[in-house]
């Protein structure tokens, strides 16, 4: 375990305790999410050291996003909405960028989002650091690279669009990837983020039980001014910022399940509220950033 002494955006040294939330997807062994006291950053402190000993974290049978397989009612209806929303991710790229050129999927699980990228007419390429989840990628036909192959991927000012969905939050070093994914990108181009926001009314609600903090896989926990901060800190352009409709749903029955009280109807409800009042003040469950490289 690490103690994490610098914030990563202010670089400040103190720091206090938000809570201590469970390892849901595990032995709900508790870890603590630190709050800035300079600039207001969360982040999971002391936290498992990049390696061996936090990948250990990601072996569970129920780690979704990198299988096919949906067997309980919750992964039904996780698969589904998912189908919409890549199509949902392909037109805010392709809003940005008009011609279509190199696109990065950074965590691309079984490349889904590649998959349909690619057949928009992009020229893709994906990085993922799950062995599995690239063996599923080979018979999409998309080609997958490992993290630890940068030869494969790592072009400067190659690409038009690099992607990160829900995958910033998992990455050990925030910064040298952010400065990794500038260097990467043309001038012009886009680099599109989504990330949970724990300002939303679900985080609120369920607060140390939120399945979106997702401890500690989750190293870092973001809201719309830390994304500001990191831009700017990144020489990046914040060109818009989107909300996630669904992720509220799914993130309210998975919460549900932490405190073992599970119910869709009341998941539901909360889904509801949280997108309701995201709609006003624009703080969904989870919210999807297009920035730019000038
Ligand atoms: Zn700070």
């Amino acid at each position: 375990m690490i103690d994490i002494k610098e914030c990563f955006i202010c670089e400040a040294t103190e720091h206090e305790e938000v809570f201590k939330g469970p390892y849901f997807r595990g032995d709900h062994q508790l870890f603590s999410v630190k709050r800035c006291k300079n600039c207001g950053f969360w982040f999971t402190s002391p936290r498992p050291q990049a390696g061996p000993e936090l990948t250990k974290y990601y072996e569970t049978e129920d780690y979704v996003s990198h299988t096919e397989q949906s067997n309980t009612l919750t992964d039904k209806l996780y698969m589904l909405v998912r189908k919409w929303a890549l199509t949902n991710k392909l037109a805010i790229i392709n809003r940005e960028q008009k011609n279509k050129g190199a696109l990065l999927d950074y965590g691309a699980g079984t490349g889904a989002f590649l998959e349909v990228a690619q057949k928009d007419g992009w020229i893709t390429t994906g990085v993922e650091p799950s062995n599995l989840a690239r063996q599923q990628a080979e018979r999409k036909n998309v080609s997958l690279f490992s993290p630890d192959n940068p030869k494969s991927f790592a072009k400067n000012n190659h690409y038009s669009a690099i992607t990160l969905w829900h995958v910033l939050e998992h990455l050990p070093d925030l910064n040298q990837s952010l400065q990794n994914f500038h260097n990467w990108l043309k001038p012009g181009g886009t680099l599109v983020i989504a990330v949970p926001n724990h300002e939303s009314f679900d985080a609120k609600k369920y607060k140390e039980n939120w399945a979106a903090l997702d401890l500690p896989l989750h190293l870092y926990h973001f809201s719309k001014s830390d994304i500001r901060a990191l831009a700017q800190k990144h020489y990046f352009e914040v060109r818009r910022i989107k909300n996630m409709p669904f992720d509220a749903f799914y993130v309210s029955m998975l919460s549900q399940g932490i405190l073992k009280k599970p119910s869709l109807l009341r998941a539901f409800w909360i889904g509801l509220k949280s997108n309701w009042q995201g709609l006003q003040n624009q703080n969904m469950s989870s919210l999807i950033y297009v920035l730019k490289k000038p």
